[in-house]
């Protein structure tokens, strides 16, 4: 028979598993007892949806046979089963992740077995195991042939796929009787370094079972052998004979892991049973376990993930919970469960009071499940706020990951969650130097100071050199730094806090209130350079809505600030975005009246009229390159910069 080849992506990982250097290749049982469960809870959801009769919840289970003389171990379940045409599409393709493929290339650069060791060693675990849609193929781990003989449910033939590794796989008719999914594997011949028989031995596989599966809510039996002492016969003194018999013993507790106390559950279950449902190959940063009963009754376990996955901040990033119904698997991803701010959440929730029957458009009315939603955001709060008050570091390391979500939050549906969110986010400080809350900065704030005040821009360290703050730091006032795109708007729809309005450093007015002496000595200052201000205005024909002389400034000869409506941040927000119409921010330049350049332009001013119209446009330029936009002619730039040097060198 004719063999077919894996897709790229799956030769790949297939590859990665046969040689894999991973320790644990005991996971791939779990692997396979999981989807065995998934099979079950397809078909048990079915016949509760489609009202099949004759099957019972009883009914179902999953089964590992051993044969050690053979080399084989079986896992079987009697789920849904699979048609020829789904082994063909599951067996024989994985799903593509963004954090596989770099693992992967990871691991093909280190070419040599020695080297891999090397990575190994040096840190770099490869472990990729439980990643979304890797887990069959760990099987590959331990075998050297792997047979799927499958019948699906209400199908008349049953159909066998095999593979021996990356050289392809066959699929041929086969014959089973009851729907199911039989998994043979040729277990490996032991080496040195591996003690593959251990997966022939009941008692191994009864521990592997227990560590790794025992929430499995369906039962996982085995035959194991056990021995008793024969009846003694009468009359007869010698020692008891003992016998040797074959019982089928559960070898699973089948309580689902979020029904159990939380005192009995190990952290090694709570993220094995994480990484192995949610495919992520790290341990959650976080786990909220929480049972709930009163009006509405639930249980929830809830994870945050350890590190934002690959496509999170994608328009391919789903959000959601596993939504349970005493049990049953109702729906894999239900996305009224969770707020658009709080969607890195993984986990389940199960209640008694849902209906099975539930569509996605009766979810989003139901009452029940809005009142399991609020709560569970509450707890999420809850528990995000106590980490930031206690375990900081945490925290930091969260919102490295999420918080650029959160501040989304703050500026999604027009700001409507933005108290809840607010005492959540953190901007980076420029005089603690490291990420503060908005309480923290408010309560340093001096008694002269009106305003929290906020730079934003690419980098703090780029921010920290803006000429625009020189003057407030100078006041020995607090900034905070917004290094993202969303900044600039969260600002602004924050508006307030604690009664204390935000401003940026680039506003026109930064609201510092001026003695009458500084008053009255900036006035005389504006009298007397009127004509040369008005003078550089017109000479950038219309490019700037004024020219004045900055209160800001301490050492920077020029800033450029933005004027009422957009500011200039959002200016570039909104223009580097590929749609939408181009906006410009009202453009104020301000020029140092403490600096020497001052008295240079009125001397130019005061020969010749037109010299001011070069000096102008340089000024201007060198006032956009600080503020990080482009110039309009850089060529111009370049030359005006140049003509000068040679003039004041050939004097
Ligand atoms: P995942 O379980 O993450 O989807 P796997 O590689 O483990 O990825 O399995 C791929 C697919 O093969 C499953 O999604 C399922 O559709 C199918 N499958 C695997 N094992 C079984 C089984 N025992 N019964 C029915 N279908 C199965």
């Amino acid at each position: 028979m004719a063999k077919k080849q894996f897709k790229a992506e799956s030769k790949r990982l297939l590859d990665l598993m046969i040689h894999s250097i991973y320790t644990h290749k005991e996971i791939f049982l779990r692997e396979l007892i999981s989807n065995a469960s998934d099979a079950i809870d397809k078909l048990y959801y079915k016949s509760l949806t489609e009202k099949i009769s004759g099957i019972s919840r009883d009914d179902f289970f999953i089964k590992i046979a051993v044969d050690k003389a053979g080399r084989s171990l079986t896992i079987s379940d009697n789920g849904i089963g699979m048609t020829k045409d789904e082994m063909e599409a599951n067996l024989g393709t994985i799903a593509k992740s963004g954090s596989l493929l770099f693992k992967s290339e990871d691991m093909e650069k280190a070419d040599t077995d020695a080297k891999k060791k090397a990575a190994e060693k040096a840190g770099k675990k490869i472990d990729i195991i439980g990643q979304f849609g890797v887990g069959f193929y760990s099987a590959f781990m331990v075998s050297s042939d792997v047979r799927v003989i499958s019948k699906a449910y209400g199908a008349d033939t049953a159909y066998e796929w095999e593979s021996k590794g990356t050289d392809g796989y066959t699929i041929r008719e086969s014959v089973k009787e009851d729907a199911g999914t039989d998994v043979i594997l040729t277990i490996k011949e032991s080496t040195p370094d591996e003690k593959f028989d251990d997966y022939l031995n009941a008692w191994q596989l009864r521990s592997l079972v227990k560590r790794y599966s025992d929430y499995i809510r369906y039962p996982i039996r085995m035959d194991t052998e056990k021995t008793r002492t024969k009846d003694a016969k009468a009359g007869e003194d010698a020692e008891p004979e003992t016998e040797t018999y074959i019982e089928e013993e559960t070898l699973n507790s089948m309580v689902p892991l979020w029904k159990r106390a939380k005192s009995k559950i190990s952290e090694e279950e709570y993220n094995g049973f994480y990484k192995e449902k949610f495919g992520d190959y790290e341990a959650p940063m976080k786990v909220v376990h929480t049972g709930v009963e009163g009006v509405v009754s639930y249980d929830a376990l809830l994870y945050i993930p350890a590190r934002a996955p690959y496509n999170y901040y994608t328009k391919d990033f789903e959000k959601g919970l596993q939504l349970y119904s005493s049990g049953v698997l109702i729906m894999d991803k239900c996305s009224e469960l969770l707020p658009d701010y709080f969607s890195f959440v993984r986990g389940l929730v199960d209640s008694q009071d849902l209906s099975l029957n539930i569509s996605r458009e009766m979810l989003q009315h139901d009452r029940q499940l809005k009142a399991i939603a609020q709560r569970i955001e509450k707890k999420i709060k809850a528990e995000l706020t106590e980490m930031l008050a206690k375990d900081r570091e945490k925290y930091e390391t969260f919102f490295e990951n999420f918080g650029l979500q959160l501040k989304f939050g703050v500026y999604d549906k027009f700001g409507m969650n933005k108290e809840a969110l607010q005492d959540l986010i953190l901007f980076y400080s420029s005089s603690e130097k490291k990420p503060v809350t908005l309480a923290e900065y408010v309560s340093r704030m001096p008694e002269d100071q009106k305003f929290i005040y906020y730079a934003v821009g690419g980098t703090t360290e780029k921010i920290d050199k803006l000429p625009q703050t020189e003057l407030l730091k100078d006041k020995g006032y607090e900034i905070l730094y917004g290094t993202d795109d969303v900044d600039e708007f969260a600002f602004k729809m924050l508006m307030s806090y604690k009664e204390k309005n935000f401003k940026s450093v680039s506003e026109g007015d930064l609201g510092i209130e001026e003695t009458e002496e500084e008053k009255k000595k900036a006035e005389e200052q504006a009298e007397s350079n009127k004509y040369l201000l008005s003078a550089v205005k017109e000479a950038l024909d219309g490019k700037v809505s004024e020219v004045r002389l900055s209160k800001r400034l301490k050492t920077h000869p020029v800033v450029l600030v933005s004027g009422d409506g957009i500011s200039i941040e959002m200016e570039k927000v909104l223009n580097a975005m590929p749609t939408g119409e181009k906006v410009k921010a009202e453009r104020i330049l301000e020029i140092n009246a403490d600096h020497g350049i001052l008295n240079a332009l009125k001397k130019a001013f005061e020969k010749d009229k037109d010299a001011v119209k070069n000096y102008a446009s340089i000024l201007y330029d060198q006032a956009l390159l600080m503020e990080g936009l482009p110039i309009d002619d850089p060529v111009a730039f370049s030359n005006a910069v140049c003509s000068l040097i040679e003039k004041t060198e050939s004097v």
